[in-house]
């Protein structure tokens, strides 16, 4: 039995991105970890694990002495009473959705996070801002004489500074402490290690200078004290903190807005009675009983009423859409006047909106490519700070001294040291990236396209080419025949239209739908057939009475040699392809029958959308099975650049490949059905979803409701998603690079030196900055 199981499961005790890594770099040392990858930006453990070596409770127990835990679904009981633990699937099976995911689960968690967050900024902001006042008033009464003086007398001032240090750094700032000895237990060191050194130092130092005035004046040591230092970085952390919890509380709000969207129960028609069940006692083909202004619990297909339909939750589509029997419901949508009642085609853990929340969910998990460098860097980060935070210290007071007083030099030390480990941290570089990827992908699903991966996502701001089909994508996919031409006497133009349609009756392709609809309107009784075949991008093939039929196009016409003599002198095949017409002929092995034209036409919003995307710089191909003239008059219709006809779908993906190898960034656009290969060949494979099933496996993207403009939006989303990581990444590292010279003294010579208070402040800020950055993504205009 297969005992490795994934589970992405959320991660508590987290404070900055290296908390991330030290997870990450214990548990990838468990036996039977196969996989582990920590994400800061949702808090998520995503973890391969093979449950006969280990279990999520175990490698929780791991982390747990570091202040971390994995907090499993069922956060009681991890293992079940036989000691065996349960995968995410199993556990989970009928619950609803959000519980799944663990979605409401860690937003109450995160909401009472924030709380408790508030509650100490609450204590320790007016402690922070009277210390600060204070702090600017002795600097500046010292340098500007028009300042009263400072009214305490210094003594009594460092008294009362040290009582209130005391409360702040154990009480409040506890938290930093606890890391400090862990750090000393077991080598692991986070961003609130520094802080927790960095202000305990101070403390420990400014309360020697107090407590013991013999050590200070046998010493030689300045009267000068940090507590203020203390206090008030730890304030600002706080407010940091607070300020970057409540922003990431935010950039998931577009996938709670999905869960919330999940009817909990439904009224259903049972024996004659509506009764209201829960969700989950709702079976496939219960009877849904939909009244207006009602959400609409589940997918389904109406078999009873009309009505529209705002679906623009689902699809991002804001005009209404009219439905009566027959027509698909997806659940989560509202019912506007009408009422009516469908049968349910799926269980609640099987809805589109299910799958759509399982995707938008784990693409905010996963990893972009972009990352990975911030990623190294936070790796190293930490240790680094401390390394070079310890060596400025040691240059102060062994070099300095050379230039300066010892206790001068050691003061300034203490100084610098302290500002090296609160300004450095690596906080923001972790934030930069899952920040704006949970904001851009949750973006991009409101408006229904919805990106599988973080990797999708950046990969498609670089396309250069779009390759798409034809059918569906820039034209409506919603074919009607034209002309018949019977090329047998023996055959009438009906005989014709009801023997394709009878072909025709099994296969999905367009074209089949259209010949359908023919043979309804002429009211065409539909003959049985046997040895039905489907022949890959030239048509099909079956038995009527004993006689082999074949519809399809010229290439399967020449597949048979047949003779196409008579055919040309009846119709001009030229005239009919030039002007936009998909030919099909009826043959048998021995002669055409038939020749029936269909023709589609162009998507409302083709020609425009493929010129924005020149705008773009974007070079637009059509890929496509039909042949090269009809293909042709849509492509000019549309304004696309270039037209490669008359190719089976097995030769697509060869296509892509060809143009990839020209240095080409290629996204296929198709119908994922007879695209597949090509999808997944392409840089980015854009699937045009009809809006009752996103999975389609071969494609990074799924736009819901097929619209061929969504692509426009995607590809701007994706701009300005890398656009801001981007912005993040270089704030944060300019931040970090500038930040600890200035704070580690570099610059003193020119009289410039970094107190570790604006220190604390700027570090608070940058995650907060970038954090705010990220949320922009919410406005970005797609359209
Ligand atoms: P595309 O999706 O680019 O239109 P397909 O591979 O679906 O390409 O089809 C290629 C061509 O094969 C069609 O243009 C049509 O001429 C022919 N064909 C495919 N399926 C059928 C069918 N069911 N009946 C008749 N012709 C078909
Ligand atoms: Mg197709």
């Amino acid at each position: 039995m297969n005992t490795v199981k994934e589970y992405t499961l959320p991660v508590k005790g987290m404070n900055c991105a290296s908390c991330a890594i030290t997870i990450k770099n214990t548990l990838k040392k468990v036996d039977g970890v196969i996989n582990c990858e920590v994400n800061y930006g949702n808090e998520k453990i995503k973890l391969e694990i093979d449950n006969n070596k280990t279990s999520i409770s175990e490698l929780s127990k791991k982390i747990e002495p570091f202040g971390y835990s994995i907090n499993d679904i069922d956060s009681n009981t991890h293992v079940m009473s036989d000691g065996t633990v349960m995968s995410n699937h199993d556990m989970h099976k009928g619950m609803d959705h959000s519980e799944h995911l663990g979605l409401n689960q860690t937003k109450e968690d995160k909401l009472k996070e924030l709380d408790r967050q508030r509650r100490k900024i609450n204590i320790v902001m007016p402690i922070t801002l009277i210390t600060f006042f204070l702090m600017m008033w002795e600097i500046l009464s010292l340098t500007f004489t028009s300042i009263p003086k400072f009214p305490l007398d210094m003594q009594i001032y460092q008294s009362i500074a040290l009582i209130v240090s005391t409360y702040v750094l154990f009480s409040i700032g506890g938290e930093f402490l606890k890391e400090v000895i862990t750090f000393i237990k077991y080598r692991v060191a986070n961003m609130y290690t520094l802080v927790g050194i960095g202000t305990l130092t101070s403390y420990i130092y400014s309360a020697i200078i107090v407590l013991f005035p013999s050590i200070k004046e046998s010493l030689g040591f300045p009267d000068t004290v940090y507590f203020d230092v203390t206090i008030i970085v730890i304030g600002f952390i706080y407010l940091g903190k607070f300020l970057e919890t409540r922003s990431k509380l935010k950039t998931s709000e577009a996938i709670e807005k999905l869960v919330n969207l999940q009817s909990k129960k439904a009224l259903i028609e049972r024996d004659g009675v509506e009764i209201e069940l829960d969700i989950n006692d709702v079976k496939v083909s219960d009877i849904v009983i939909v009244k207006p202004g009602n959400r609409i619990a589940l997918d389904g297909i109406i078999i009873e009423g009309n009505s529209t339909v705002d679906e623009s939750m689902i699809t991002g589509e804001s005009i209404p859409v009219d439905k009566s029997i027959n027509d698909l419901v997806i659940g989560g949508t509202i019912n506007k006047q009408g009422s009516f009642k469908f049968k349910v085609t799926k269980l609640q853990s099987e809805t589109l909106l299910s799958q759509i929340i399982k995707l938008v969910d784990e693409a905010q998990g996963s990893k972009a490519p972009i990352q990975a460098l911030a990623d190294r860097i936070s790796e190293i980060f930490v240790p680094l700070v401390l390394i070079i935070s310890v060596i400025s210290l040691l240059i102060w007071i062994f070099i300095g001294s050379m230039f300066m007083p010892f206790e001068q030099a050691l003061s300034l030390g203490i100084l610098c040291f302290t500002g090296v480990l609160v300004i450095a941290c690596p906080c923001a570089l972790g934030l930069a990236t899952p920040t704006a990827i949970i904001v851009g992908t949750g973006k991009a699903a409101s408006h229904g396209i919805l990106i599988k991966n973080a990797e999708s996502l950046e990969k498609l701001y670089k396309v250069n080419t779009i390759v798409t089909d034809k059918t569906g994508t820039i034209t409506k996919g919603e074919l009607e025949v034209n002309d018949i031409y019977s090329l047998n006497n023996d055959y009438s133009d009906k005989d014709i239209i009801q023997l394709l349609a009878s072909l025709e009756n099994k296969s999905e392709h367009p074209i089949a739908l259209s010949i359908l609809n023919k043979s309804k309107e002429l009211n065409l009784e539909l003959l049985n057939t046997t040895n039905f075949k489907i022949l890959e991008g030239k048509g099909l093939r079956a038995n009527i009475d004993d006689i082999e039929y074949y519809a399809g196009n010229i290439k399967l016409v020449n597949d048979l040699k047949l003779k196409t003599d008579s055919l040309n002198k009846r119709v001009d095949i030229n005239e009919l392809t030039n002007t936009g017409k998909t030919l099909v002929y009826l043959f048998t092995k021995k002669e055409i029958i038939g020749l029936v034209t269909v023709s589609d036409t162009l998507k409302d919003n083709a020609l425009e959308t493929v010129s924005k995307l020149h705008k773009l710089g974007i070079k637009v191909i059509m890929l496509t099975g039909d042949n090269l003239n009809t293909a042709k008059y849509i492509a000019k219709l549309a304004n696309i650049d270039e037209v490669i006809a008359d190719v089976l779908p097995k030769d697509k993906a060869l296509i892509i490949k060809e143009l990839q190898s020209k240095g080409n960034i290629v996204a296929m656009v198709g119908d994922g059905v007879n695209d597949a290969i090509a999808l997944a060949q392409a840089d980015v494979g854009i699937a045009m979803s009809n809006g009752s099933d996103i999975a389609i496996e071969s494609a990074s993207i799924t736009l819901l409701k097929g619209d061929f403009s969504k692509v426009l939006n995607a590809i701007r989303l994706s701009k300005f998603t890398i656009r801001a990581i981007k912005q993040n990444l270089f704030w944060a590292f300019l931040y970090n690079i500038i930040g600890i010279p200035i704070a580690a003294g570099l610059l003193y010579p020119f009289g410039i030196l970094l107190n570790p208070i604006f220190a604390g402040l700027a570090m608070a800020l940058s995650s907060v900055s970038v954090v705010s950055n990220s949320l922009r993504l919410k406005f970005a205009k797609l359209n």
